[in-house]
């Protein structure tokens, strides 16, 4: 367990408890005897009160994910995952729609009648995963967070508008993340697109065009009227061939909550992207401070599966509250576990937040004196 309980540290610093307690009220904490403390609420507190100390053998945190190196011949090819990123009205949401509509088993399954988020569709047999989350301030979230789920980044900028302020956003996060970019240029319908300006307002930013002597992949489109849909498509199949992307689908399976509600009807839902191993109905799983049992899996297309390997985005039925976008899921020994994680994150949670509460008080204090 992490950290150390009010009595130990009062022992540990060399005050009376009650001194501790009182201190902790000033930093704007109501403390017990037996709370805990975490290390960084202790540093905080010990300066408070003029003393050094030096936490020493840092509790490890268990609900960290353990980290996994799969031996090469347990990877597999694994679909790429894709982000559409990009200025506001640029054609993000419309690209993506018109993506999912070229996705022929979808259609003959009586076309996709519910949003999960992400959806998958199949290229010469490839199949390739959209993330489909409004905006590119869903990945900007899940970037925040630490959640990396991204392959490949399609930037789309309208040939009538030119690169925007978002556009040179979306690179620096695709940069940042070290993801390959991909540039659809949208609205080639439109009379007044310039799809060379677009090429030459990019290549002055380093994303030079292929057929300009550089390595980024430029495809002209039109979400309108589906007109390089298909290039695009085989642009980022070739870029993900090109990737060897691989994961062990033979192991417990974890990944990345992408979204998640509360729905009145069947409780809190959420979309996962398995990144590791298979996920299977009835697997005890834990996301965030969230836990459960997988009870109900279905597809984009809103069909029960039983199992989803590395790639693939599912909604799943079985948390006992909603976990958030960007948390981690992974499959444990049992819901037992799940739950004892889920709580434990928690309460780290809490003492990370309490100590960043002290440390505002502290420095508040400083500005004041
Ligand atoms: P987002 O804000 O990037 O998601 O942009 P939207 O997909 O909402 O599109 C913004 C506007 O541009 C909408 O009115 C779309 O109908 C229009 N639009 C999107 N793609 C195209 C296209 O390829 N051609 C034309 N003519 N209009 C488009
Ligand atoms: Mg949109």
């Amino acid at each position: 367990r992490s950290g150390s309980t009010v009595k130990e540290v009062a022992e540990a610093l060399g005050v009376s408890a009650p001194e501790v307690i009182k201190k902790l009220m000033e930093l704007g904490e109501l403390a017990t005897l037996t709370q805990t403390l975490s290390d960084e609420a202790i540093e905080v507190l010990a300066d408070a009160l003029g003393k050094r100390v030096e936490v020493i053998g840092a509790a490890e945190d268990e609900t960290a994910e353990p980290e996994v190196e799969d031996d090469s011949e347990q990877l597999e090819p694994r679909p790429p995952v894709v982000t559409v990123m990009g200025h506001v009205d640029h054609g993000k949401t419309s690209l993506l729609d018109a993506i999912r509509k070229t996705d022929v088993a979808a259609r003959e399954a009586g076309g996709i009648t519910q949003h999960i988020g992400a959806y998958q569709v199949t290229v010469d047999g490839h199949r390739v995963t959209f993330i489909d989350t409004p905006g590119h301030e869903a990945f900007t979230a899940l970037r925040a967070r630490g959640a990396q789920v991204t392959d490949i980044a399609v930037i789309v900028v309208a040939a009538d508008d030119g690169v925007m302020p978002q556009t040179l956003e979306a690179i620096d996060h695709a940069r940042a993340a070290g993801v390959p970019i991909i540039v659809a240029v949208n609205k080639i319908d439109r009379e007044n697109a310039d799809p060379q300006r677009v090429r030459a307002e990019l290549a002055a930013k380093n994303l030079t065009p292929v057929e300009w002597g550089g390595d980024t992949e430029f495809v002209d489109v039109s979400a309108k009227t589906g007109q390089g849909l298909d290039q695009l498509l085989e642009t980022i199949v070739t870029l993900a061939e090109l990737s060897e992307l691989r994961a062990n689908p033979n192991a417990p399976a974890s990944g990345t909550v992408i979204e998640s509600r509360l729905d009145t009807g069947r409780g809190p839902v959420a979309t996962l992207l398995v990144q590791r191993g298979t996920l299977r109905l009835g697997d005890p799983i834990v996301a965030g401070t969230q836990a459960g049992r997988v009870r109900a899996m279905t597809d984009y297309r809103g069909e029960r599966l039983k199992e989803a390997g590395p790639g693939t985005p599912v909604e799943v039925l079985g948390f006992d509250g909603v976990p958030e976008a960007g948390d981690r899921f992974r499959v444990v020994e049992s819901e037992r576990e799940a739950r004892r994680l889920a709580q434990e994150r928690a309460q780290r949670l809490k003492q990370e937040a309490l100590a960043r509460q002290m440390r505002r008080r502290v420095s508040l204090e400083d500005v004041l004196a």
